[in-house]
């Protein structure tokens, strides 16, 4: 799947579209979620352009990979969710209920969470 650079999030990182900023450096962004599914819900998005995880671990250099997902637990660890704990979630294509077409990882955090998939 070809990326779309019409998505919101590489709008929300073109500065297009505004957001609410917890951690940004010149790989990674992480943002509040603008329909939060918990009290603690945070996007963590790469820079580069890769649609899903699928694309991200193919095609983005093996240390790129790494880090992203160090800060992935950093950026938990900064928000104060590590302790008890939290959800990491990346959907990925039709069936994972992906929305937006680029990579992401969800945070959420800040009550129990229940069931891993819900019964739809
Ligand atoms: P997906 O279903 O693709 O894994 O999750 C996409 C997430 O992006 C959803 O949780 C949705 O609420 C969030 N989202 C969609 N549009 C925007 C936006 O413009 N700003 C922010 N901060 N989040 C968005």
């Amino acid at each position: 799947m070809s990326y779309d650079r019409d998505n919101i999030f590489a709008k929300i990182l073109r500065g297009e579209i505004p957001n609410d900023t917890v951690y940004e450096d010149d790989e990674v962004l992480a943002f509040r979620d603008i329909s939060p599914q918990a009290p603690v819900h945070v996007l963590v998005i790469p820079k580069g352009e890769y649609v899903s995880l699928d694309d991200f671990t193919r095609d983005a250099p093996a240390e790129v990979v790494g880090r992203f997902f160090e800060k992935v637990s950093a950026i938990a660890r900064q928000l104060g969710v590590d302790g008890d704990g939290y959800r990491a979630i990346a959907n990925i294509g039709q069936n994972g209920g992906q929305l937006v077409p680029h990579f992401h990882v969800h945070i959420c955090a800040g009550r129990p969470l229940g069931r891993m998939i819900a019964r739809e």
